[in-house]
């Protein structure tokens, strides 16, 4: 038996893992004892792998060749990896003659390593000329991107997993870190056991796991966090209990804020958010009595059409306090997928270029045409997310290339996806599973290899990279997603020999794509210079930065109270409380909020393979309170027709102790095969998000996924 250490590729903890194989079977998976995110512990997932790795089914749904229709009322076929690389090279080059650059979108995944992220960015943004490149980490962490760029100058997470054992005070906001981050959870736990003393104080409109385990739960309404912070930053004012020396010294804006949160007295905040006034001052005298305090926060603060907002509000109570650069203090942003770090770092989003670097700013396009050897980077800027989709499904974007994730059930508004993906001229889809709702809509679909079968690198969400490495062959033809983008490249710059004087993809090798991106970092705040494959080897996993000498990574950024600024000082963010996008009315009186549950990850496809893993929950449902239930005259289990403005889905109703009256929970994971229904225009529908909105920050451009007004109506059965 073989033993081969790597990643778990569930979530933005990065647990090392230690994969067993016997030939080119996985047999069998464990924690890596010395891996420093989770020294050998596994949650349900990952301890789970090797079983979902070896499901029938999983084998089944494999896409083992690539597969090719001639017209979307066929059927695809298989065709050999030649005819569908040249298909692909052929239909993207007439795209571009025909409609210019900007008719491609690429579409790529936090679940795609570093490498892989990196040569996407360099074709799109390098090759073909155009900025069309987004990823599904838009809909996890792009707010706190921006929040931490608009405050502290770069977006780095300043904290570490081990503050959690250094911190007096914990201020979980928006996570529900119990079910989303669980090895990071487990060691919330242990704090706690070890220093009774520690708070913890958790913000959720839901009275979570995680919440139910907190200090003080902050019940608060949906949308209503920066009136939360806003108000604490108040009594933190009125109170004495800012850090006035860190202030003068470090940051800038405070009296412009301070003239703000004014008018954000206990008693406004707390009414906005729907609290009562003494937890909100409780939370505010904790935060700011306390010798050191961590934030923890996740998609409650980033999925939303203030994401940005309330980010900085959040870190704008850390520099009012001092909270940052010491052991067991900072805000600390839990990024959702296994590599939205990684992703970052390159530049995988379409207002980013490589090491941080803004595609607003032309000398860091100069630098990154340099570095890259074509002639320019484009400056108009790419698509997000939700604005590619919307782009598409008014037919300026052509073609899409799909890598690594499933739209057609993650994206909200899944009237406007579907659209999209109808409308399209050519719908490339990189995948592993033949079986994701986005496949039915493949013009070509490529097969990828998946986690245990590819090597290369992933970033944590303590800055932690970790190799990760292929324990066994991809099944059939299935080849690592680096090697297909390279070879469709390849093809291109053929076809585009202006952008391309001489091959931009040397690589034969992940390592040989780190090499180039570790050297596009030199001089960055991110700069891993150091941090070779060799050195990774020899070290285990580091966090970076680690420019040239340095012989480790670095725990916790900006101890030496300097920012990466233009004048060394964080900024205070003047930002302001707006409610919702979609306010509940009379019309739709309950506000909808998603997320997810303990056992499942993503829209399913590993996940929803295993037996064991509904032991937790069976089926999809929509929870709602006790009062709402006996309102409606509904009983645990019965039908109930849920409607938003975009379309309508049929679930049982389930009674929770969870969830406040006037709103409701509906996990993120069931499909199109779990969950029935239609959106607006007929189709039929994506789980829940056939109702959310696509509504988004309009910084970080990042949807509002965690709140959406709905109506409930019980089914009438025949
Ligand atoms: Fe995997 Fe996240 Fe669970 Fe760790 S906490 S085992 S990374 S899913």
């Amino acid at each position: 038996m073989r033993e081969t250490k790597s990643t778990c590729p569930y979530c933005g903890v990065g647990c090392g893992v230690i994969i067993e194989s016997e030939g080119e079977q996985i047999v069998g998976v464990r924690g890596d004892p010395q891996h420093p995110a989770n020294f050998g512990r596994l949650c349900t997932k990952g301890s789970t792998l090797h079983l979902t790795a070896m499901a029938p089914l999983m084998r089944q749904n494999r896409l083992l060749e690539p597969m090719m229709r001639v017209s979307r009322q066929q059927p695809p076929r298989p065709v050999s990896w030649d005819v569908a690389l040249d298909e692909a090279a052929q239909r993207l080059a007439g795209v571009i003659r025909q409609h210019g650059p900007d008719a491609v979108g690429f579409y790529i995944s936090g679940q795609l390593l570093t490498e892989d992220y990196y040569v996407f960015n360099k074709l799109a943004k390098g090759l073909l000329g155009t900025n069309n490149i987004d990823t599904n980490s838009r809909l996890c962490m792009s707010s706190a991107v921006a929040a931490y760029k608009q405050t502290l100058g770069a977006d780095a997470p300043p904290a570490c997993y081990d503050d959690v054992h250094r911190a007096q005070t914990i201020f979980i906001a928006g996570s529900n870190t119990a079910y989303a981050h669980p090895i990071l959870f487990r060691r919330i736990e242990e704090a706690k056991r070890a220093n009774p003393a520690l708070r913890i104080i958790v913000a959720d409109p839901r009275r979570t796991p995680t919440a139910e385990a907190a200090d003080l739960h902050l019940p608060v309404q949906p949308g209503t966090d920066v009136a939360l912070f806003h108000g604490m930053l108040h009594v933190l004012i009125e109170e004495g209990l800012l850090d006035t020396r860190f202030i003068a010294q470090h940051t800038t804006g405070f009296e412009t804020l301070r003239a703000t949160v004014r008018r954000y007295t206990p008693r406004t905040a707390a009414a906005l958010c729907g609290l009562e006034e003494r937890s909100l001052v409780q939370a505010a005298r904790w935060f700011g009595q306390s010798t050191a305090t961590l934030s923890l926060y996740c998609q409650g603060l980033n999925q939303s059409a203030s994401g940005t907002a309330k980010n900085a509000a959040l870190i704008n109570l850390h520099l009012a306090t001092g909270q940052i650069g010491r052991p067991g203090a900072g805000p600390f942003s839990l990024t959702g997928q296994p590599n939205a770090m990684g992703g970052r770092e390159v530049g995988g989003l379409a207002n980013l270029l490589s090491a941080h670097r803004d595609l607003s700013d032309p000398h860091h396009r100069a630098e990154v045409a340099r570095l890259w050897g074509v002639p320019d980077v484009p400056a108009t800027p790419g698509t997000t997310a939700v604005e590619m989709f919307e782009a598409a499904a008014r037919g300026q974007i052509k073609a899409l290339w799909i890598v690594c994730t499933n739209p057609a059930q993650s994206m909200p508004d899944q009237r406007t996806v579907r659209q999209a993906l109808e409308r399209a001229e050519l719908v490339i889809v990189q995948e592993a599973y033949a079986t994701t709702a986005t496949c039915a809509y493949a013009d070509l679909l490529l097969p990828a290899a998946t986690w245990a079968e590819k090597d290369g690198t992933v970033t944590n969400s303590e800055r932690r990279v970790t190799r990760v490495r292929a324990a066994v062959p991809p099944p059939g033809s299935a080849r690592c997603d680096w090697r297909i983008a390279v070879d469709i490249a390849r093809r291109l710059e053929r076809r585009l020999p202006a952008r391309a004087p001489h091959t931009l993809f040397p690589y034969d090798s992940p390592e040989a794509i780190w090499n180039e991106h570790r050297e596009t970092t030199r001089g960055r705040d991110l700069d891993i210079t150091a941090l070779s494959y060799a050195l990774l080897e020899e070290l285990g996993p580091q966090q970076w930065p680690m420019p040239q000498g340095a012989t480790t990574g670095r725990a916790r950024l900006y101890e030496d109270g300097r920012f990466p600024t233009p004048d060394g000082r964080a900024r205070f963010a003047n930002v302001e409380y707006v409610p919702v996008a979609e306010a509940r009315d009379v019309r739709y009186p309950i506000s909808l909020t998603t997320g997810r549950l303990r056992d499942q990850w993503h829209g399913m496809s590993r996940t929803g393979q295993l037996g064991r893993l509904f032991g937790h929950v069976s089926e999809p449902c929509i929870e709602l309170s006790p009062a709402d239930m006996a309102r409606q005259g509904l009983r645990d289990g019965d039908l109930v027709h849920i409607t938003s403005r975009r379309g309508s889905i049929v679930l049982p109703a389930q009674g929770s102790g969870e969830v406040a009256p006037a709103q409701a929970f509906i996990a993120m994971h069931w499909g199109d095969e779990f969950v029935s229904g239609q959106t607006g225009s007929g189709q039929p529908a994506a789980g829940v998000n056939a109702l959310t909105t696509s509504a988004h920050c309009p910084v970080s451009k990042q949807p509002e996924l965690k709140h959406a007004a709905i109506k409930i109506l019980k089914a009438e059965l025949p």
